[in-house]
């Protein structure tokens, strides 16, 4: 069973008088331990897709499954409980997803007010982000850098089913990023935790199992084990990469020809 499964998600955003799409028929399944990179230009609809993951948003049509729970169908309060035991979420901001008079171990510890308080696991993960030695320091005095760390020891903190992460290496160099890489796959292959990850960093996409890129509110693309893949969508819509657009311009027409396992598109001379 998928642990992350989508039907038909459509995200509308209403500012004052106008509406923003900002997701459009995004259907995704994403099972047990695998590592997503959530790739796309900004504007796509990638924070968003996170959100509703996190159930921090829902959705304005369309299905969400976590682990076969129908989210649109619980209560807010059975949802907080959901979402406390079983969702890691790291936001972009590092500072929003900490309590800033707190120190780290107490930051862990209050994370895992919603399951049983298991310390050892605390003191690992504070030490495998580098904060082993983190002392009494407030959250809210450290580094961007180690309020990223620390934030993703809080996601982990309760094994998560479910990880989301919205580029938590921005502000990290490129050893403590390795590290936080390191970190969330060790979670997928010892806990079984799922990641979906929102980056523009190479080390980081390159290193997960899966990357799904998203395109003008729609899922443009898969890529597994170095391979990309466009993905035809619920009409029968493909997006051309922006690295064909030379050869197939938006706006542009193409003939169909039919091949045996598939289809070419020519441009058309107009
Ligand atoms: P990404 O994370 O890929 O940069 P977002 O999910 O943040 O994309 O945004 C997708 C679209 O939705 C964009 O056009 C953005 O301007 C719009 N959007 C995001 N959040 C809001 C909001 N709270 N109100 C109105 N529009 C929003």
């Amino acid at each position: 069973m998928s642990v992350v499964r989508c039907d038909g998600i459509v995200q509308i955003y209403k500012a004052q008088d106008v509406e923003v799409v900002a997701l459009r028929d995004v259907d995704l399944m994403i099972d047990e331990g695998e590592t997503v990179a959530l790739l796309g230009p900004s504007g796509a609809g990638k924070s968003t897709l996170l959100w509703l993951l996190a159930g921090l948003l829902r959705p304005s049509a369309g299905r969400l499954w976590l682990d076969g729970t129908d989210l649109g169908r619980l209560g807010q309060r059975r949802l907080d409980r959901l979402r406390a035991a079983r969702i890691g979420v790291m936001l972009q901001n590092p500072a929003r997803n900490l309590i800033g008079y707190l120190s780290a171990a107490q930051n862990v510890a209050f994370a895992q007010r919603a399951v049983r308080r298991d310390r050892r696991r605390a003191r690992d993960l504070l030490a495998r982000v580098g904060l082993g030695e983190a002392g009494d320091r407030p959250a809210g005095r450290m580094s961007g850098g180690e309020q990223q760390r620390l934030a993703l020891a809080v996601a982990l903190a309760n094994k998560p089913r479910l990880l989301l992460a919205d580029e938590p290496t921005s502000q990290l160099d490129d050893g403590t990023g390795r590290a936080v890489v390191e970190l969330i796959k060790r979670a997928a292959a010892l806990d079984g935790t799922t990641a979906v990850v929102v980056t523009h960093d190479t080390t980081v996409s390159e290193a997960l199992s899966r990357t799904v890129t998203i395109r003008d509110g729609r899922v443009g693309a898969e890529g597994r084990r170095g391979e990309d893949f466009v993905v035809v969508g619920r009409e029968g819509a493909v997006q051309v990469p922006p690295e064909y657009h030379h050869l197939l311009p938006p706006g542009s027409m193409a003939r169909i020809e039919p091949l045996e396992d598939g289809i070419a598109l020519r441009r058309a001379e107009s």
